[in-house]
């Protein structure tokens, strides 16, 4: 049996993985797809010490580096269900069963598409998640807001500081943020918001040059033109198949303490599937490093 077995390959769990191998403990990784959402990053410039790296370079690198280490790596390998006996257990799509004494769940998230043409085609080529990341790309230009919940105003307002305009797009008749986060975004000059527009397709050539937005009331098509389209409808957790067995938020995020830990002894978690306060790479390694050690920690108390 393992001492830590961690669920998830992206910047969390490799971090975890390395903390614990580093204690000299047996350390195995499952991961569905090594690197997580790094390898579908273009440019990272956010992650402190590194200048600029790209998402593949970073993932590369994140193997390289677990691979430093006498962890056992079961890649290509999704976990199906958790269960706690005498040890936990996890069982993968191809029915084998793990056995640990620890588990940290790295499982991560994914953003909500809206699923129109051109998302898909143009997603790293104008069509953005994450304005922490891409904000500073779009400096001096015109960019849409799907989306018009809390993290869609969020975004809008961050961006407003940083681009043109801001056109903001809410499907239904209200904007559903906070009422703070809506005056402050009606006191900007450079924000448009448009209610009741149901996106039909984000245009471009080689890059996004415009949106186009059907208004639910009139049944009228609009375009825009545009350089950048930001989509914020939600980011999901991939913690489904987790299920009654650790405490969850309503959006489905574990919930842990600041060990890292979950409310399931020996089960700790960390990344952007837990209830962290935002997510990024960075703050996946911090919290992967903290679950290692609050396994590592548990281990030789029980
Ligand atoms: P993830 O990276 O999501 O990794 C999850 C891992 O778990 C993957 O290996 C996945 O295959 C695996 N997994 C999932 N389910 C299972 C299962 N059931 N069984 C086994 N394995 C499973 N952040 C920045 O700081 N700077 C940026 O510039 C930046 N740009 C971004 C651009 C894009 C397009 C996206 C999508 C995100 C960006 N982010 C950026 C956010 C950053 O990528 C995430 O915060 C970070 O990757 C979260 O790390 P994680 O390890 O928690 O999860």
């Amino acid at each position: 049996p393992f001492d830590v077995l961690v669920i998830g390959g992206g910047p969390a769990g490799a971090s975890a993985a390395i903390y614990a191998a580093r204690k000299g403990i047996r350390t195995g990784i499952v991961a569905e797809r090594f690197g997580g959402q790094v390898m579908d990053t273009l440019g990272i410039e956010n992650l402190i010490g590194t200048k600029y790296t790209e998402g593949p370079k970073l993932a590369a690198s994140l193997e390289e580096h677990v691979k430093e280490y006498d962890i056992d790596i079961m890649n290509l390998q999704r976990a199906k269900r958790l269960e706690k006996k005498d040890m936990i257990e996890v069982e993968l799509e191809n029915g084998a069963v793990l056995k640990s004494k620890t588990v940290i769940l790295s499982t991560g998230a994914r953003w909500r598409n809206v699923g129109v043409p051109g998302e898909a085609e143009f997603k790293n080529k104008g069509v953005a998640y994450c304005p922490h990341c891409d904000g500073p790309l779009f400096e001096g230009k015109h960019v849409a807001v799907i989306g018009g919940g809390n993290s869609g105003i969020e975004a809008a307002i961050d961006l407003a500081g940083i681009v043109k305009h801001v056109t903001v797009l809410e499907f239904m008749p209200e904007l559903k943020a906070d009422k703070v986060l809506q005056e402050r975004l009606y006191s900007l000059p450079n924000v448009t918001v448009i209610k009741n527009a149901q996106t039909k397709e984000i245009t471009g050539t080689d890059k996004v040059n415009g949106i186009t937005y059907i208004d639910r009331e009139t049944g009228e098509e609009h375009h825009i033109e545009l350089q950048g389209v930001f989509v914020q409808i939600g980011l999901v957790p991939n913690t489904e198949w987790l299920e009654g067995t650790v405490e969850r938020t309503r959006f489905g995020e574990i919930i842990v303490d600041k060990h890292g830990a979950t409310s399931l002894p020996g089960v700790f978690a960390a990344g952007d599937c837990t209830d962290s306060a935002y997510k990024q790479i960075i703050i996946s390694m911090g919290s992967g490093a903290t679950a290692a050690l609050g396994a590592f920690d548990y281990l030789i108390r029980n």
